[in-house]
């Protein structure tokens, strides 16, 4: 295993901050965000996801069916998440995947988005957005074909812009989101920023986060970590000064540090959770496909969800809080399972 990454300390800037939630992060009122994982299966491999071979999948019986993901949501809806993310693994995988968007959408007031490879949107953009989908955000690394084959394990990015393309004839430009990685996509930062400004849409820009067993794992994450402030150096070079966005600008209550490109088109976002970790106002929760109830990414307290489904709402309720309570003050910059298997 590679050593354990020393993260850098927060550093201060004068950018717009996110709210303090009154109660902090450690209180179930301060969740606003529900990740919901449909699967642990992808059709690609990325290379900072998963490892290229031999990942084994959890098998299909044990993964939560429609009425339990409702059920889980409703108590979250009870106690004011209005925020749901379809995430995986590949949710597009998930045959269910309406049905789900469906179930959820029966709940009033909510705001139900996904995060996806892309691939298989041109197919079911349309029956997503008569479930009633809200919103999309599309993973993409690379704008170079040869170089996003190899980054995903065979992926072919002529699907991803088709998907983008579908996407955005529905719903508007999604926004996308890019890991970046040093010695693999640095040198695609502006890019990525002019594809943002081309259609009006909002980038993000991903510190790697060194999780579970990918096919990075025994690589110095140091060595491939780019940092938030790196990157807004290089963009303003010849972008000029980014201009910093209010938090709240772009739809959704993610923790991305958001900056408006020049000329009024286009967003860039940084989601710095590395170089400058967000624990203290973290919103969030993930809930595995399996029904694991997940405190963080990285320093996973857990409960599980499954056996529980069906005793009432309190019940499942007490298990939230129980799981919010387990929400690390900071992590500790390394976490032993992928974001495909937690909901990412
Ligand atoms: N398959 C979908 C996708 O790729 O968008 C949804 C699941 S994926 C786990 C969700 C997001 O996590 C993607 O944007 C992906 O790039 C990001 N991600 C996965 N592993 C990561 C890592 N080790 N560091 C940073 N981001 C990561
Ligand atoms: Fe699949 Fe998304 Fe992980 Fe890539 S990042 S392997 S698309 S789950």
């Amino acid at each position: 295993m590679a050593a354990r990454l020393a993260i850098p300390l927060p550093v201060l800037d004068d950018g717009p901050q996110r709210p303090v939630h009154a109660q902090g992060p450690r209180s179930l009122s301060a969740v606003r965000m529900l990740r919901i994982s449909l699967t642990d299966r992808c059709n690609l491999r990325c290379r900072y996801c998963m490892p290229e071979e031999g990942v084994s999948f959890v098998p299909k019986e044990h993964l939560l069916d429609v009425d339990s993901i409702v059920e889980i949501a409703g108590v979250a809806h009870g106690f004011g998440v209005r925020h749901f993310k379809l995430t995986g693994g590949e949710p597009t995988l998930r045959s269910d995947l309406s049905e789900v968007v469906k179930g959820l959408r029966a709940l009033p007031g909510v705001d139900i988005s996904m995060t996806t490879n892309g691939i298989h949107l041109p197919r079911l953009i349309r029956p997503l957005h008569d479930a009633g989908l809200n919103r999309l955000t599309i993973s993409i690394d690379s704008l170079r074909p040869d170089r996003y084959r190899e980054i995903t394990g065979g992926g072919r990015l002529e699907r991803v812009i088709e998907g983008f393309e579908a996407a955005a004839s529905v719903f508007g430009p999604p926004k996308l989101n890019v890991v970046a990685m040093r010695g693999v996509n640095d040198d695609e930062f502006l890019d990525f920023a002019r594809f943002a400004i081309r259609h009006d849409s909002t980038v993000r820009f991903i510190e790697f986060m060194p999780l579970g067993e990918s096919t990075l794992a025994d690589v110095d994450p140091s060595t491939v970590l780019v940092t938030a402030e790196e990157m807004i150096e290089v963009l303003s070079v010849t972008l000029g000064r980014l201009e910093p966005l209010e938090f709240g600008a772009d739809p959704g209550v993610g923790p991305a540090r958001l900056f408006a490109c020049p000329g009024g088109r286009g967003r860039i976002g940084f989601i710095h959770a590395m170089s400058r970790p967000f624990c203290e106002t973290c919103n969030r929760l993930r809930l595995t496909a399996t029904g694991t109830l997940r405190s963080c990414l990285f320093d996973g307290g857990e409960v599980e969800l499954a056996p529980l489904l069906g005793s009432g709402d309190e019940v499942i309720r007490d298990a939230f809080a129980r799981c919010t309570a387990f929400k690390p003050e900071v992590h500790r910059g390394r976490g032993e399972r992928a974001m495909s298997s937690i909901g990412g």
